[in-house]
C-alpha cells in the first residue's frame, strides 16, 4: 500500500474529505480520533500580546486565529493579532473620532455594525523584531494565508479596504450581503443565540 493510498483510508475511516493528502484536516481528525479533544486545543497559543486579544473571541474563531499567527511564522512573518472584540459602546466612542471628537475618521461603523462588536472579527499587526509596520507588502501575503485557512480578509473589501482584518463568517451568512449578515448577528447577539449556528 502507497503512502496516499494509506491516508485515504485513514481519512474514509475517520468520516473526512478523502483525498490521500495529509492536511491540517486530516491532522485535526487524527489528534481528534486519538486524544480526544476538539482540534482547537492542538493549536499552540501564541505571544502575550496577541492572546489577549485573541480570548476576547468566540471559541470558533480563536484557533484560527492562532493558526494564522503560526502559518505566517512559518513563511518568515512575524504577526501579532491587536484586536478582537469591542463593545458596542467602544465602537461608538471610535465612530466619534474625527466627528465629535478630535482626530481623523477611523471606522464608518456605528455600535453594533461592526464584526468586532461579535467577536467574530480580529486585527493584526505586522512586525519586525519589536517595531509595527503599519504599512507592508506582507499584509497581502498574510491575506492569501488567512483565507486558506477559511477566514474573509478585509483586503479583499471594495468600499473600504481594511488589510489587517480578518473574521470569520457564520455558514447561514454566506449568501448575505455583510449589511443583512450584521443585521441578523445584532438579533442574535439580543435574542442571545449562539452565532456559529
Ligand atoms: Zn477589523
Amino acid at each position: 500500500m502507497k503512502t496516499d493510498e494509506m491516508i485515504s483510508a485513514i481519512q474514509t475511516k475517520l468520516g473526512i474529505q478523502v483525498d490521500g493528502r495529509a492536511g491540517p484536516e486530516t491532522w485535526g481528525a487524527i489528534y481528534t480520533h486519538i486524544v480526544g479533544l476538539p482540534l482547537e486545543t492542538a493549536v499552540d497559543t501564541v505571544d502575550a500580546r496577541s492572546e489577549k486579544s485573541i480570548v476576547t473571541l468566540l471559541p470558533e474563531v480563536q484557533p484560527l486565529a492562532r493558526a494564522l499567527v503560526h502559518k505566517a511564522a512559518f513563511s518568515g512573518i512575524q504577526i501579532k493579532i491587536l484586536s478582537g472584540l469591542r463593545t458596542y459602546a467602544e465602537q461608538e466612542e471610535l465612530y466619534a473620532r474625527g466627528r465629535t471628537k478630535p482626530g481623523n475618521k477611523v471606522t464608518n461603523a456605528r455600535g453594533g455594525h461592526s464584526n468586532h462588536n461579535f467577536a467574530i472579527a480580529f486585527d493584526i499587526g505586522v512586525f519586525e523584531g519589536n517595531k509595527y509596520l503599519a504599512d507592508s507588502a506582507k499584509y497581502k501575503a498574510v491575506g492569501a494565508l488567512g483565507m486558506d485557512i477559511g477566514l474573509e480578509w478585509g483586503g479583499n473589501w471594495k468600499t473600504i479596504m481594511d488589510q489587517p482584518h480578518f473574521q470569520l463568517r457564520p455558514a447561514w451568512a454566506n449568501s448575505l450581503s455583510e449589511k443583512a449578515m450584521l443585521a441578523e448577528l445584532r438579533t442574535r447577539t439580543a435574542d442571545k443565540m449562539a452565532i456559529y449556528v
